[in-house]
């Protein structure tokens, strides 16, 4: 028997029509949208012969016991922003539970090694903002006291949330006991991003998540009134960060995939009739070699010592966040690239820019690997993210193919 494709699309309009509105998909985590995308699941997973279950950190289980009891995970989220998508995190988990259909058909409901399809809880972290949430309590990388304070726009705490949803925060660390047995990990998901679509490749290899540098960058000059104050006696704080502004492109360009992005640039007094005083910038940075993120946060450093001299300000450097670069299994590259060349012609091995959690996957040190499907356009976590019908059912296709791959792979060692 083989995977069918064109239902799992069927099933990806299903959900669509249950959980979005006219801005799109409102699968938030934690909220009665989600819950109902998280029911409707439980009855198509009732047909097969599995055992369902939540974990401590309220991720979805859905296992398929085989001979072994040495488990292919394969995952996915069914959470999304507010005004999503159709396709983000609902395609992974829709694409696994086809191609679990399979398994389950194929072995008459045992096959030799154990299957096991996850749901993760609040990949987004769009209400609480923090991503990866189930994920990492699995991982065992969440920190309980870094999270509990934590609230939503309205107010409304995240443990609160979770508890209404039956999911204890200090129970989270359990989570982590489903590791067990756990010998491989595959993803399927959209892009999100234009390069597919550039190399008209419908699939590609992810070698594993980019590291991120996230900073707050402050440039203290002074403040001075607009009319009185010469040119040449100014300290202009922005003057010196829309340097470091144009400075971060050539950082970054001397690197084929790394990116470097100032997202925010606050002035103040904020103005019209003032030199600014005193500038806020952030910076994010991201790349998958450690080395070569270290090399761009050095560099960047020392041109923001450079203008700030040049400026006659002072300027400090205080980290939001930071992650390093997580690349995957390096056999599992080489089957997830086999099945896409099988299955497209074609194959592309390319970095995550956005975190996954397959990232977090790994981190817990299971061998772990992404695909990618090409997006339309680059565009994700808005209504219009799409991708054309035929490369969904090629990327389903595919990631069966990677698991029936991963499963020899799993028999063998
Ligand atoms: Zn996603």
């Amino acid at each position: 028997m083989n995977v069918n494709p064109k239902r799992t699309i069927a099933e990806l309009k299903e959900l669509r029509a249950l959980t979005s509105d006219e801005n799109g998909a409102q699968r938030v985590a934690w909220t009665d949208t989600w819950l109902k995308a998280r029911e409707w699941f439980a009855a198509k997973v009732k047909q097969l012969p599995v055992e369902q279950h939540y974990d401590a950190a309220g991720n979805n289980w859905v296992t398929l016991p085989g001979a072994s009891r040495k488990s292919l995970l394969i995952g996915g989220h069914l959470d999304s922003v507010p005004n999503g998508g159709w396709l983000d995190g609902a395609l992974d988990v829709l694409a696994g539970l086809e191609v679990l259909r399979r398994i389950a058909s194929e072995f008459r409901g045992q096959p030799p090694v154990t299957v096991r399809l996850v749901d993760w809880a609040d990949e987004e972290g769009a209400r609480f903002g923090r991503s990866l949430l189930g994920s990492s309590a699995f991982a065992g990388t969440h920190s309980i006291e870094a999270d509990r304070g934590r609230t939503d726009r309205d107010g409304v705490r995240l443990e609160d949330a979770l508890r209404r949803c039956g999911v204890e925060i200090d129970h989270f660390p359990d989570a982590s006991k489903e590791q067990k047995d756990a010998a491989a990990y595959i993803e399927l998901h959209i892009e999100q991003g234009p390069v597919l679509e550039h190399m008209d490749l419908p699939l590609g290899v992810v070698l594993g998540t980019k590291g991120v540098e996230r900073h707050i960058i402050t440039f203290h000059g002074q403040e001075a009134h607009s009319g009185s104050t010469p040119m040449n006696a100014r300290r202009d704080a922005l003057a010196a960060a829309a340097k470091l502004a144009l400075e971060i492109r050539p950082i970054a360009k001397k690197h084929a995939d790394a990116v470097c992005t100032m997202g925010s640039v606050k002035t103040f007094p904020g103005i019209v009739t003032a030199v600014v005083g005193r500038c806020e910038v952030t910076l994010d940075q991201r790349d998958l070699d450690a080395s070569v993120l270290a090399q761009m946060y050095r560099e960047a450093q020392e041109a923001s010592q450079r203008f700030a001299a040049e400026e006659n300000c002072t300027v400090n450097w205080s980290r939001l966040w930071n992650i390093e670069p997580i690349k995957f299994h390096p056999h599992l590259l080489d089957l997830c690239e086999q099945a896409v060349r099988e299955t497209s012609g074609n194959s592309h091995r390319m970095p995550s820019g956005p975190l996954h959690d397959a990232a977090e996957v790994s981190r817990a040190g299971i061998p772990t690997v992404m695909m990618f499907v090409q997006s339309l356009k680059g565009i994700s976590h808005n209504k219009i993210e799409d991708t054309k019908e035929e490369h969904l059912e090629m990327s389903i296709a595919a990631l069966d193919c990677l698991a029936s791959k991963t499963f020899a792979w799993l028999l063998d060692s």
